[in-house]
């Protein structure tokens, strides 16, 4: 018991651990999981306080070219209810969404051809316009470097992209072969090239994933340095491959994110709506575990139980105002606050005074 919390200081202090040492704690978590919450509990709240950021997701296409064995949107699967936001839909949301205090507007979809650079561009110019205080979040997959330097000058400021897996044998376990892990990981670095604030992020309990593939999730994020990093349990699809696998467990999610929130001090980490699906105080637990942002659900309620990533998802009933007013509920009882803001990246906190 002793090693492990000693190992935890030892995080804490250098922010970093060699892959053996992550897989220690991992391996022990049900020992030290208190005393690593406590400790990424603290370094949250010293650079965020008791601030939770909010991000309106808007989710606007669930047509999508690839096939990823996981996901319930993958091109082969007959049964989606394929659908696509128009412009004046997507700015309703924004609508919708700056009243309920957004500030903070994620475009997530499918990999969708039909929404070239061009409308891209034009839908991003739009909500700035409208919006100017509002940071604009893109997560729409891989496209060529030309292209994300075109929605970064059209306003876009950040970009989540979660990498799925750090391990490229993995990687191939999870994805058809037309997709590969280094193109992944040439976008990640193409966009922060070009000054976007960077998400990535991992399944845990993904197919085929072991115990050193989280450790070597952590030496990954570590090298790569992200500003955000989502992470959620996988879950299944019924109308996916994976139909048949297990689900990934909270616990392990929770002690990632706490080992997460140590290794980089500064990052933005939502405590996800995956986590919240698979236990009704997901979130609640994702927070004391190092969480400081929550991606309430903005897309008009009709469209919201076609983008179906896994199966029994939440919250896809509810008005985004009824959300909203829920979430804030639940975190107030637990001792934070919903705060209306953009949320950057607080990167010029040095965190070695902590
Ligand atoms: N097309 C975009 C958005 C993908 S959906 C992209 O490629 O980035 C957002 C995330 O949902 C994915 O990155 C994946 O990590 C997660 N996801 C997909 N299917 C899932 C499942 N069955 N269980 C849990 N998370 C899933």
């Amino acid at each position: 018991m002793k090693n492990f919390n000693d190992l935890i200081d030892k995080l804490r202090k250098e922010k970093t651990l060699t892959k053996e040492e992550y897989l220690i704690l991992i391996k022990n978590r049900e020992k030290c999981k208190e005393y690593l919450f406590k400790n990424s509990s603290e370094v949250r709240d010293k650079i965020y306080g008791k601030d939770i950021y909010i991000r309106g997701l808007i989710e606007f296409t669930n047509y999508c070219k690839n096939d990823c064995l996981y996901c319930g949107i993958r091109r082969s699967n007959k049964n989606a209810d394929r659908y696509r936001l128009t412009k004046e839909e997507i700015l309703n949301c924004a609508d919708e969404g700056y009243k309920l205090g957004f500030r903070t507007y994620v475009m997530q979809g499918g990999e969708d051809g039909y929404y070239t650079d061009e409308i891209l561009v034009d839908i991003i110019k739009s909500v700035k316009l409208k919006y100017p205080d509002c940071a604009i979040t893109l997560s729409i997959g891989e496209r060529s470097f030309e292209s994300y330097k075109k929605l970064k000058e059209a306003g876009a400021d950040r970009y989540l992209l979660r990498h799925e897996t750090a391990n490229e044998n993995h990687y191939k376990k999870l994805h058809p072969k037309e997709m590969s892990f280094e193109n992944r990981i040439k976008c990640l670095e193409n966009l922060k090239k070009l000054g976007y604030q960077v998400g990535a992020g991992f399944m845990v309990g993904s197919p085929y994933q072991t115990e050193e593939n989280l450790a070597e999730e952590m030496i990954f994020l570590k090298r790569i340095n992200p500003h955000m990093v989502g992470i959620g349990p996988f879950i299944p699809h019924k109308d996916t491959p994976f139909n048949k696998e297990k689900q990934g467990k909270v616990d392990v999610t929770l002690f990632m994110l706490g080992l997460i929130r140590l290794t980089l001090p500064n990052v933005l980490l939502p405590a996800t709506t995956a986590l919240g699906t698979i236990d009704n105080l997901g979130r609640e637990k994702g927070i004391k575990a190092g969480a400081n942002v929550l991606m309430p659900n903005l897309s008009p309620v009709g469209v919201r139980k076609k983008y179906m990533l896994y199966d029994n998802k939440i919250c896809t009933g509810d008005e985004a105002a009824q959300c909203i007013e829920c979430l804030k509920q639940r975190i107030n009882k637990i001792g934070y606050n919903i705060v209306v803001a953009r949320g950057d990246y607080k990167g010029e906190i040095n965190y070695d005074k902590i």
